[in-house]
């Protein structure tokens, strides 16, 4: 094992996370007086809104990216320090934040925190789902988006939200040949509704819908991918329609094939781990994409003192509270660190929620069809092989919630600590008949937060409990 030393920060601020929550905080709170660090593992800030590639691309994306890099270049002007390529895998209430960067370790000592982590995809388990080729639409998003790189090229895209319409309009760009898109919403009669009582959102709507236009015949409503077919890399799906009731039904149901790649996901999942470790209180809502930080609407202010919260974490929403959020997060952990700072303005960002909430009612995933798919062979959680009959076993001896099947099984103690698994064991278990998801949980996300080498670890770890004096006892 090598030695590694570990660099110790400090600061008035530290952000965690640079998109546009992140931004916008680090931002704010600069103007304010602090001294800011802002961490963030993209290989370049702008998180998933912002995505910034290394060739800026042409056409309707490229707004969205110049309105990012603008944004990145005020955050840089204004003295803010953006360290890119930095993984958080520890926070303590002290408040301490420990990371890496490749193979150096970095401890820092902030006087107050904005934890702006986001949200990531929420795939739920189905037959087939963990053949080559079937992947989730952010994911499909990504490799477009910053690589110029097409998932495959006769595409079936499936799941529920506008994102799907997003990820669309954008693989169709790229040139792939979009062969169906499967929406569990019964109608778009929802979505249209929503709009309707929004007309600033119209130009933005508008761009989008026009860039699917011709996709539109290919859409399904009311119906869900039921099973990925392929040997040894996924060529076909069956698509099937979704009774009143949620029950899946089978008659009619449409077989595709010659396709070669599957892309399927149900919205977000807030990324909460890291205010888990810190023992903000979370609460629990579908709508709000599961378990969410509680924060206070205005200042962003967590159950901890000195941790606010800002943008996905605090409930799936989107790019335009994130960045009001996160302004008033900056002011107010400004504050915090002692320095003199307006009181934050909430009216922007209850604007900007008046829309996000809308959305939200009009695309909610049919949970209890989600929890019907898997058979008793498939894979729930991934990283430890665990399928559905031994999850459903568990639950039948008496596993409760997502720690007890955790602990039962091994479900969720892998690499990814639940953050793939997590929301298709919370609706299984719903299914099976265990859960009111609220009471069933997620699960706690112990150190280290994600995959971290040992010698980088320990030497944050040795720094952290030498010079702060923290105790700290991986457990992961
Ligand atoms: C895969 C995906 C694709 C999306 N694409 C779109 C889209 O095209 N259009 C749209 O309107 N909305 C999209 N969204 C929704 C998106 O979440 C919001 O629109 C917006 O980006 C939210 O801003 P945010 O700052 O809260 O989070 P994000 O933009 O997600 O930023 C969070 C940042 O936190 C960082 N981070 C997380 N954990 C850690 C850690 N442990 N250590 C260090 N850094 C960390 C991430 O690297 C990321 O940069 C997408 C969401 C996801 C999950």
């Amino acid at each position: 094992m090598t030695t590694v030393s570990a660099e110790r920060i400090t600061c008035d601020v530290c952000v965690v996370g640079g998109g546009p929550a992140g931004l916008s905080a680090a931002l704010a709170a600069r103007r304010a007086g602090a001294s800011v660090e802002l961490l963030d593992l993209f290989e370049r800030p702008g998180g998933q809104y912002f995505m910034q590639p290394a060739h800026p691309p042409t056409g309707a994306a490229a707004r969205q990216v110049a309105e990012g890099r603008a944004l990145i270049e005020h955050v840089l002007a204004s003295g803010v320090l953006i360290r890119s390529g930095v993984e958080v895998f520890g926070a303590y209430d002290e408040p301490l934040i420990l990371a890496r960067r490749g193979d150096a370790a970095l401890v820092v000592k902030p006087r107050a925190v904005v934890l702006a982590t986001g949200a990531h995809d929420r795939p739920a388990p189905f037959p087939g789902w963990t053949l080559p080729g079937v992947m989730t639409p952010g994911a499909a998003q990504r490799l477009v988006k910053l690589h110029g790189t097409r998932p495959g090229s006769r595409v079936v895209l499936a799941g529920c939200g506008p994102f799907l319409l997003v990820v669309a309009a954008q693989l169709r760009a790229a040139g792939c040949d979009v062969v169906r898109v499967v929406e569990t919403s019964p109608s778009p009669l929802a979505l249209a509704a929503a709009l309707a009582r929004f007309p600033r959102h119209w130009p933005e709507a508008a761009r989008i819908m026009l860039a699917v236009v011709p996709l539109l015949p290919r859409f399904r409503f009311g119906r869900i991918v039921t099973r990925a077919a392929g040997e040894t890399h996924v060529t076909g799906a069956i698509i099937a329609r979704i009774g009143r009731d949620g029950r899946v039904l089978t008659e009619g149901a449409e077989e595709l094939d010659g396709i070669d790649a599957l892309l399927v996901g149900y919205g977000f999942r807030p990324s909460v781990e890291l205010a888990t470790m810190l023992g903000c209180a979370l609460a629990h809502d579908w709508d709000a994409g599961g378990a969410y930080v509680v924060a206070d609407r205005v200042s962003g202010a967590t159950s901890v003192p000195g941790i606010f919260a800002a943008g996905e974490i605090t409930g799936i929403a989107g790019a335009r509270p994130a960045l009001a959020a996160g302004e008033c997060a900056g002011i107010a952990a400004a504050g915090f660190a002692g320095k003199a700072t307006p009181s934050p303005d909430g009216g922007r960002l209850k604007q900007a929620m008046d829309f996000a909430l809308a959305l939200r009612r009009a695309f909610r995933p049919p949970y209890g069809t989600l929890g019907r798919l898997p058979q008793d062979d498939t894979l729930l959680c991934r990283c430890e092989e665990v399928r559905a009959s031994e999850v459903r076993a568990a639950l039948d001896e008496g596993a409760g919630d997502a720690h007890g099947v955790k602990m039962w099984t091994r479900a969720g103690m892998g690499p990814c600590q639940g953050r793939i698994c997590g929301f298709g064991i919370s609706v299984y278990a719903g299914c099976a008949g265990s859960a009111d998801p609220a009471v069933f949980g997620a699960n706690a996300a112990r150190l280290p937060a994600r995959p971290v080498p040992v010698d980088v670890l320990a030497a944050a770890v040795g720094m952290a409990t030498r010079e702060e004096g923290a105790q700290i006892i991986p457990t992961g």
